[in-house]
């Protein structure tokens, strides 16, 4: 006997809309029904365990197929099934009025992108693709008729028996006119293959088990061993390189999240690979753009996480607003924190010999995360110019006494290229200075932030300043040249840089300094690279750049330059300031071509 009802639902043509709404996310029908099958079977497994069914469990597989000819998809479950006041109960009320209260919740809405995906829809997304849906099933419970009910959708809906004579549940899609494209093997494998690898129930498709349901982060640690993680990586990511490190999460307290995160190897400054992270529910996959879930600087790292705690069904802005996700982000935040520490105490070798990869990221979380910097400052590594590592404390303490000024500040001198700001390293070292390397993109930043956390020290690029005023010291240099002369090289070094941007200064140096330095005072430099790399406000677009060209008093060529009749002094003085440029990588273009030549002719004088 075949029964007709209708839903009770208040919008009559709830189906138009939901489908105008779901329109770019139509796939996920198929997570949900897949979904709803495998919840079906871990019912059943859980009723059986707790003796509460005591029948034959059997094999609990899910099984999707797709009929090209006859244009229907097919979900079978072998789970606890339903009876017809089951279905009237669970699909007609309880799935419809899901629906409804997501047409209430959103019908005001113009912005759909943030509706779609974020909202269960459950059993009600398969009338997304279908005109018509059949759903044959037979109940677990003893006695039980199998029932047959099929809807197109409308409110309207029949309801008889059915000759299903296996426990669980078909679900049949009449495929719609416009959504064709999903009688297609490849597309549904493709979506099996995105939202469906790790389900905890076997899914068979065409043949094949296409997943993986017990997957390694459901696993505890103890049974794993490091090919494990990373063979698991290499599945998740087939083209990668090995990672350099993992962490393994699991927390039921105050909330439920599991998951693996790996540190993949980072090449170049800020080659973010984003939505690398893939966050799950109870193994479904949701979604890769964890934006909201994980700390910004974070999303470098690849993995999994899984919580059944996130709200996936609300909208974004109520995501950033979660405290649940609030707690989330700093419990990762923490662990992260926590590994790298035990990483560097086990190892420290080994940790340094993983620094340049991982330097970015520790900076850049540094930077962005005061708990982060706390605790980071203590494996933090920075790396000088002959290729030593020490920690931040380790290298104040190491510097103190060398590179203190006569305001008892400590001075850390930094180069942001090595082969560029050769001269000015080796002056440095000469007098037995330290060079740092901080040549990242992101190091102006770091930089920043590790003056103002450290005490009375300050970082000053090797190049913005005369080594005697880069660590002013208290020992004052007499000059060899008279008030009058040192006027006179002034008037002669002005001449000869007219028109290339750059003030001349002398000052007393020691010999063996070169005759010409050119230096950019760290403030002026420090917001134009940050300008470039979008912080530091808007000064730095502005702050033209200024060249000072420091010329030594007491260098002997000046000595030979007072001598030299007017033209002759100008070609010197020309000479010596472009050899300084040149150290400094500014001699370009024309420039360069003139003091070739003008070398060359000199060359050739005798
Ligand atoms: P949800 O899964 O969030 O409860 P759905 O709309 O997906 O919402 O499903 C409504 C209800 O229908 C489910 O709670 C379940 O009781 C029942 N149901 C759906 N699919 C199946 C199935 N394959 N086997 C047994 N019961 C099902």
């Amino acid at each position: 006997m075949e029964e007709k009802g209708s839903i009770s639902i208040h919008t009559e043509n709830i189906f138009p809309i939901i489908k105008k709404f779901l329109y770019a996310d139509h796939e996920i029908f198929l997570r949900e029904l897949v979904s709803n099958a495998v919840d079906a079977s871990q019912k059943i497994k859980r009723l059986s365990a707790l003796g509460e069914f005591n029948g034959e469990l059997g094999e609990l597989k899910v099984t999707v197929s797709v009929d090209t000819e006859n244009k229907t998809i097919t979900i079978t479950d072998r789970g606890i099934g339903m009876t017809a006041e089951d279905i009237k109960k669970y699909i007609n009320q309880i799935a419809f009025s899901g629906a409804t209260e997501f047409i209430e919740q959103y019908k005001d809405k113009t912005d759909t992108s943030q509706i779609i995906g974020n909202f269960g829809l459950g059993f009600y997304s398969a009338f997304m693709v279908s005109k018509n849906v059949e759903i044959h099933t037979l109940s677990h419970k003893e006695g039980s008729q199998a029932a047959h009910w099929t809807c197109d959708g409308s409110t309207e809906f029949t309801i008889g028996p059915s000759d299903k004579k296996e426990r669980g549940t078909d679900i049949i899609l009449h495929l719609a006119d416009d959504s064709l494209e999903f009688a297609d093997n490849y597309r549904i494998q493709g979506i099996l293959d995105k939202y469906c690898k790790f389900l905890p129930i076997e899914i068979e498709f065409d043949g094949k088990i296409i997943n993986d349901p017990e997957p390694l982060w459901t696993k505890s640690p103890s049974e794993l061993s490091d090919e494990d993680y990373i063979a698991f990586y290499k599945k998740l990511y087939p083209m990668s390189e090995d990672p350099l490190f993992w962490i393994h999460l699991n927390v039921d307290y105050p909330f439920n999240l599991t998951g693996v995160l790996y540190f993949p190897k980072l090449k170049k400054d800020f080659e973010f690979q984003r939505n690398k992270i893939q966050l799950y529910s109870r193994q479904v996959f949701i979604t890769d753009e964890v934006k909201d879930v994980v700390p910004e600087f974070l999303m470098l790292l690849h993995g999994v996480l899984d919580s059944p705690d996130i709200p996936l069904n609300v909208s974004r802005s109520f995501l950033q607003a979660d405290g649940n996700v609030k707690k989330i982000n700093s419990h990762i935040t923490k662990k992260v924190a926590d590994k790298l520490q035990e990483l560097y105490n086990q190892n420290p070798e080994s940790f340094q010999e993983k620094w340049d990869d991982i330097s970015l990221f520790v900076k850049y979380g540094m930077i962005s995360d005061e708990k982060f910097y706390e605790k980071a400052k203590n494996f933090c590594l920075l790396k000088n110019t002959t290729g030593e590592y020490s920690t931040i404390e380790k290298y104040s303490e190491k510097v103190k006494a060398t590179q203190t000024n006569k305001h008892e500040a400590t001075v850390f001198l930094y180069t942001s290229n090595a082969s560029e700001q050769d001269s000015y390293i080796q002056s440095a070292r000469k007098r037995g200075y330290d060079v740092l390397v901080l040549d990242s993109a992101i190091d102006s930043h770091f930089i920043n932030q590790l003056e103002s956390k450290l005490e009375k020290t300050s970082l000053k690029r090797v190049d913005s300043d005369s080594i005697e005023k880069l660590i002013e010291k208290d020992e004052a240099r007499e000059s060899v040249l008279s008030t009058e002369d040192k006027e006179k090289v002034t008037a002669i070094f002005t001449k000869a840089s007219e028109g290339k941007g750059i003030r001349v200064a002398t000052e007393v140096l020691p010999v063996d300094e070169m005759p010409v330095t050119i230096t950019v005072p760290e403030f002026i430099r420090r917001m134009k690279d940050m300008s470039a790399t979008g912080g530091g406000g808007m000064f730095g677009n502005f702050m033209k750049e200024e060249f000072i060209a420091i010329v030594n008093e007491n260098h002997p060529i000046l000595q030979k330059l007072l001598k030299l009749p007017e033209t002759e002094q100008q070609v010197l003085a020309g000479q010596t300031l472009d050899i300084a440029l040149l150290s400094q990588g500014l001699l370009k273009g024309e420039s360069l071509t003139k003091f070739i030549e003008r070398s060359i002719s000199l060359l050739n004088q005798n």
